[in-house]
């Protein structure tokens, strides 16, 4: 499985432990559930599970079945829920692996239970005003009422999720709160777990924070929206570097076409080195001829167009070598290349970006435990 990859990502395991513990600092006895979808935000889903469950949350979240009977077959123990909407063929296995998951509709409450003689964990997802998935607040009491009355169901918790919380003091988000404060006052809700607040939640909202929280890319050490970190947060940093190493490099004349389609035309003899990792691993093609790389503390421009498996950069005079090292989002010497710059350059945000990058490059867990 883990063969040599000329590009890979670091994960620097003891920053993201940091990070989960300046969280839990700020959230006092709330909970803390770390997402682990999407590969845990492209880090290596079982890498960061071990590490997080090692470093004590009290759960992890998943989006789908795939996602959580991967986690147990890598033999995670702590509690995880599963966030996406489930499908009623899943039931069993989701029963089997020991996931928590929503109900957020009557139609699949009923589904499930005809299908289901064990018990399960459910937690009721209510709409607050995102309209993804939940039962609306007017219809909430009527499930929460038939799921207790179902001797298969065990309701856990009630959640619901922000829009834009990412906004400081954002009307959207204190309304959607205000509706989820007023039902789980009602009494079925009583004693179940609330959980609502995301990273924007957390940081923003402390009024939010309930019996749970939910923070992704803040664990991560990402921030949801353009605001700064707040001081309270400080020393929550990025934990993840993509790097690669030159696997070719050449000497070019002046006025020579560079890639596919000759985007890019060299202005006087140089240097031209290329770089392992393409579109075919996530680097996004987007990043042609507009993204930057770091090499012997320095940035270079990439020239052309990205190709499937890799892309070319023009080093005009400077030297370096075949196995040199390349950061391509991270810190090399005193430059950086924040996946904040990457993402604007995309045209994308923090979180998509980390999702690109698949299964072909390997994750390496520095410090892991
Ligand atoms: C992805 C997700 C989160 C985490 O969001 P971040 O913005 O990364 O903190 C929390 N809750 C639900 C339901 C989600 O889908």
């Amino acid at each position: 499985m883990d063969y040599a990859h000329p590009s890979w990502i670091e994960i620097d395991s003891s920053q993201l432990v940091k990070n989960i513990e300046i969280i839990r600092s700020k959230i006092g006895k709330t909970l803390l559930c770390l997402p682990v979808k999407a590969n845990a935000y492209g880090h290596g889903l079982i890498g960061v599970s071990k590490i997080a469950e090692a470093a004590g949350v009290d759960a992890l979240a998943v989006s789908c079945l795939q996602e959580g009977a991967e986690l147990r077959k890598a033999g995670i123990q702590c509690r995880i829920i599963v966030l996406g909407a489930i499908h009623e063929d899943q039931v069993e296995d989701l029963v089997h692996f020991n996931l928590e998951f929503s109900i957020s509709s009557q139609y699949k409450a009923e589904l499930v239970a005809k299908k289901l003689s064990q018990k399960c964990r459910v937690h009721l997802e209510v709409e607050t005003g995102i309209q993804r998935t939940g039962v609306r607040p007017a219809t909430a009491l009527g499930l929460i009422q038939y799921l207790q009355s179902i001797p298969c169901f065990e309701v856990v918790g009630v959640y619901s999720h922000f829009a834009q919380s990412e906004i400081p003091k954002d009307p959207v988000t204190l309304k959607q709160l205000q509706i989820f404060q007023e039902l789980c006052a009602l009494p079925p809700f009583r004693g179940l777990t609330r959980h609502m607040a995301n990273s924007g939640g957390v940081l923003y909202y402390p009024e939010v924070h309930l019996d749970m929280v939910r923070p992704g890319i803040l664990c991560y050490g990402y921030l949801p929206g353009k605001e700064k970190l707040p001081s309270a947060f400080e020393g929550i940093a990025p934990c993840l570097t993509l790097k690669s190493k030159i696997s070719y490099f050449k000497v070019v004349e002046a006025g020579l076409g560079i890639g596919y389609n000759h985007t890019y035309y060299t202005k006087k003899k140089t240097r031209i080195v290329t770089i392992p990792i393409g579109y075919g691993d996530g680097f996004s093609r987007m990043l042609s001829n507009r993204g930057s790389v770091l090499i012997r503390g320095k940035r270079f421009s990439i020239a052309g167009i990205v190709c499937m498996d890799q892309f070319m950069v023009d080093v005009g005079d400077e030297e370096m070598y075949v196995g040199d090292e390349v950061v391509l989002i991270g810190k090399q010497g005193n430059e950086e290349i924040s996946l904040q710059e990457m993402a604007n350059t995309c045209q994308s945000v923090p979180y998509e970006i980390l999702c690109l990058f698949n299964q072909r490059i390997p994750r390496k867990f520095k410090g892991a435990l």
